[in-house]
């Protein structure tokens, strides 16, 4: 099968490290996406719907994990000419917990400022916002952080079922318009709701896109 049309989703995962500090970052190989977003936003819920596995990324509140870029990949995956799609996804640890102390949040933005700045095969970050709340102050310094480190990112809602329905389009349209002058962001934002699985199909089919797999399903 030529590797662009290799499955995306429709086989297992498995988490495969956390990575405390750049020394223990695995060798670059396939593609890489990223989630990035606030603590509670619904990034393991959202991870989770779109591979269709429930327990693959854990909570937030997992004690040990929270501060780690977390690494999953299609199982059995085994490098270059492996049957299965070339690319892994990097769970961030969420930012802006009310009582982090300032050293912790340091310590969150120099490991991820490296990882953005260094790695090569990342080719985008998913940044996450709460539909509830929409863009906050530390996600604003999140979006300048990408804006700085020149990764491409693009915003996706979450939880849409929170809100009303006609609400959603307006607040994308409003979403979009706040990060219109942000270079690296990605112009379209996408909605989403794990709950009720409104909004998956197109983010696996931007995934896709992004790595450069036609395949997804
Ligand atoms: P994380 O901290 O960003 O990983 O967030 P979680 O995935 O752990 O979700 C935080 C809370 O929001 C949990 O109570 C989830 O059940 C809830 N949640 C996540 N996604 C959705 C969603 O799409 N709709 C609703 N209604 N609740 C959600």
């Amino acid at each position: 099968m030529p590797e662009t049309e290799k499955p995306l989703f429709g086989h297992p995962w498995i988490f495969i490290r956390g990575v405390p500090s750049l020394t223990f970052l695995p060798p670059e190989g396939p593609s890489e996406v990223a989630f990035a977003g606030r603590s509670n936003v619904g990034k393991s819920s959202l991870i989770n719907a779109l591979v269709g596995q429930k327990g693959l990324a854990r909570t937030s509140n997992t004690p040990g994990r929270t501060q780690e870029l977390n690494y999953f990949v299609p199982d059995g995956y085994s490098g270059e000419g492996s049957d299965l799609p070339p690319m892994a996804i990097v769970d961030m640890p969420g930012y802006g917990y009310a009582q982090a102390p300032k050293e912790q949040v340091d310590k969150w933005t120099k490991l991820v400022f490296d990882y953005l700045r260094g790695r090569a095969t990342l080719k985008r970050v998913y940044v996450l916002i709460d539909s509830r709340h929409g863009i906050k102050k530390n996600d604003e310094d999140v979006l300048t952080l990408l804006d700085k480190a020149a990764v491409s990112y693009q915003l996706v809602l979450t939880k849409t079922d929170k809100i009303k329905a006609p609400a959603v389009p307006k607040l994308l349209a409003e979403t979009a318009d706040k990060i219109r002058k942000r270079p690296a962001a990605y112009p379209a934002v996408l909605s989403t709701s794990s709950e009720k699985g409104d909004g998956l199909d197109d983010l696996r089919q931007a995934i896709a896109e992004t790595v450069g797999i036609v395949n997804w399903k």
